[in-house]
């Protein structure tokens, strides 16, 4: 997962979505660091929580092979 700390503004609409994959930090904003790898079984909700972001901080890749 790609995350962007640095455009997140806080809203908090991933946490919401799906609070274990998308902790916040003290001041409200995401705590996922980038690069997080999103288990398997959990695409979806991951999906769900990146497409409710307003500020579009975060995103997903595939997982490169051989690396
Ligand atoms: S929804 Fe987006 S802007 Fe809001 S806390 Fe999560 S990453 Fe940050």
């Amino acid at each position: 997962m790609r995350v962007q700390d640095a455009i997140c503004e806080g809203h908090g609409e991933c946490h919401r979505a799906h609070p274990r994959l998308f902790p916040l930090d003290e001041a409200g904003h995401t705590a996922v660091p980038d690069g997080t790898v999103v288990p398997k079984g959990m695409e979806e909700a991951a999906q769900l929580g990146i497409d409710v972001c307003p500020a579009q901080a975060l995103a997903v890749e595939p997982m490169r092979q051989g690396r």
